[in-house]
């Protein structure tokens, strides 16, 4: 049987309790013989094709209940998305009940205490124009419209995090529509250990309904580094940057990465090489930041400098075009404690070997706020890591995927066996039991505990704590 086949018998089997749920919904439900199945089952990522049994287009809360109540009578595993942006496409389950939040996007700004509140279909980029109108933001992602919520939930790094932590470091509360339906709020007092959990654990714990996030004052302009250098001088380079990266002021965020250099007619003859660019902000005084980029300014090789000033909205979409709808992608990241000679070596020649044009290799750095939360603070691992290399191959030809997907899973292991560390959630490719385990290790028995918890049907799929455990 063919999984669009199985996705129509499964919604078939819970001919009632959908019909119901059909009925029931202020939003939509999208079966497999509709019109807009097609287009309702897609995601951002262009590789993930998956047939889930219905669609439910949930609008409010009592949307949300209705559609895990339908989940648990028809026995129909569920998953849910917001934004649809995870490289993975685990908000989509075969054959399942996908709970769509996507339409649940609203934003609630309180200057005075500093604090947002936002529905689960927000995206970074509803949260950041509603927030800097009163001079204030978050840590969130570097891409618009990805989704708070998928983003939150694993962790969350961006150009504030140095300076005020991850996304879920920022997190004060959340309400949580649990596996039997019911509604419950989860902060540093209430329901703490689903709280734990929802600060790095990925999704798979309920759906969440609403997050309260603390906010900081954003300056007006931020100064902006981006300047390219050959591939030639990457160890080197990145030798001056994990020294410097050592004792950086938490407003740096400078995150070097490989790709392709653009042509550019300040430089001719290198349009379409592979480089290297150093590219971040200082999110604090410009001028302040403008001095402290200097230093990766003035190499004589630097090849193109668009260095600049921005407003942090800008600067939060200028990624965007980047990464469209719809396109094939493929990713997975490690940690690195350090950046040694190996690995700065393997990071050029791997990029050397990438496939596509289209290619990064992005070493994030950590430090900063983010390292200062106690281990086991959150379920977020490796609080004491000083980089995430995030690898990512982005292509538009299906006749390569094999290729692209084999050399971001090499890149892989070439930087493991150099000594890198395991992934983070929200980078990650791959959902399998192994990867998870790799993902949380010393937290895995704790978020284990807590998935028996709050679902122990195991009802909620597509998180990293599912049926696998
Ligand atoms: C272009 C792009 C840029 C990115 N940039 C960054 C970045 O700067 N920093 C960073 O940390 N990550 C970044 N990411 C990764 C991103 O954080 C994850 O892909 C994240 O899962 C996206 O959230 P979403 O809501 O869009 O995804 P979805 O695919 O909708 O959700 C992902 C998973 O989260 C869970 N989930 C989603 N919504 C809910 C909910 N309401 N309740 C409970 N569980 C839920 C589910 O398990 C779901 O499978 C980026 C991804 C992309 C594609």
């Amino acid at each position: 049987m063919d999984d669009r086949t199985a996705a129509a018998r499964a919604a078939d089997a819970a001919g009632d309790d959908i019909d119901e749920l059909a009925s029931a919904l202020r939003g939509e439900l999208v079966r497999p013989a509709a019109d807009d199945y097609d287009d309702a089952r897609r995601v951002w990522n262009g590789m993930v094709n998956r047939y889930p049994a219905a669609i439910a287009y949930c609008k409010s809360v009592s949307d949300v209940r209705s559609a895990v109540r339908t989940a648990n009578e028809a026995a129909l595993p569920a998953s849910v998305r917001s934004g649809g942006h995870h490289v993975a496409g685990s908000c989509i389950a075969a054959a399942g009940l996908v709970i769509d939040c996507s339409r649940m996007g609203w934003v609630r700004v309180d200057p005075r205490d500093r604090t947002a509140t936002v529905g689960p279909g927000t995206t970074w980029g509803e949260f950041d124009r509603e927030t800097t109108e009163f001079g204030l933001a978050t840590s969130g992602g570097v891409v618009s419209d990805t989704g708070v919520a998928g983003l939150t939930l694993g962790g969350g790094t961006g150009y504030l995090s140095r300076k005020h932590g991850l996304a879920a470091d920022n997190l004060l509360g959340a309400d949580v529509v649990t596996a039997d339906g019911e509604l419950v709020h989860a902060s540093a007092t209430e329901n703490t250990d689903l709280f734990w959990a929802l600060r790095g654990g990925d999704g798979g714990f309920g759906v969440v309904t609403a997050f309260e996030f603390e906010l900081h004052p954003i300056p007006d302009e931020l100064a902006v580094c981006s300047v390219w250098y050959p591939a030639e001088r990457a160890e080197e380079l990145l030798s001056e940057f994990a020294a410097y990266q050592t004792d950086a002021p938490d407003e740096s965020l400078l995150s070097p990465y490989f790709g392709q250099i653009p042509d550019d007619p300040a430089c001719p003859d290198h349009g379409g090489e592979v480089g290297l660019c150093f590219s971040g902000t200082y999110v604090g005084d410009p001028d302040v930041g403008e001095r402290e980029f200097e230093r990766f300014r003035q190499g004589e090789d630097a090849l193109i400098d668009e260095s600049t000033r921005t407003s942090y909205t800008e600067l939060q979409s200028d990624s965007d075009s980047g990464f469209p709808h719809g396109r094939r992608y493929y990713w997975k990241s490690v940690y690195v404690d350090e950046l040694t000679t190996e690995i700065r070596t393997s990071l050029r020649r791997r990029a050397a070997s990438a496939p596509n044009e289209e290619f990064s290799i992005i070493v994030w750095p950590m430090g900063g706020a983010v390292n200062r939360v106690e281990a086991g603070e959150t379920a977020f691992r490796r609080r004491d890591t000083a980089f995430v290399c995030s690898i990512e191959a982005n292509w538009d030809d299906p006749r390569t995927n094999h290729e692209n997907v084999e050399w971001v899973r090499e890149t892989a292991e070439t930087l493991r066996d150099a000594g890198a560390g395991g992934p983070i959630p929200n980078f990650e490719g791959e959902t399998d039991a192994a990867t998870t385990n790799d993902l949380y290790g010393e937290h895995y028995e704790h978020l284990h505990d807590i998935k028996e918890t709050v679902d122990p049907e195991g009802r909620f799929v597509g998180g990293r704590f599912d049926e696998t455990g």
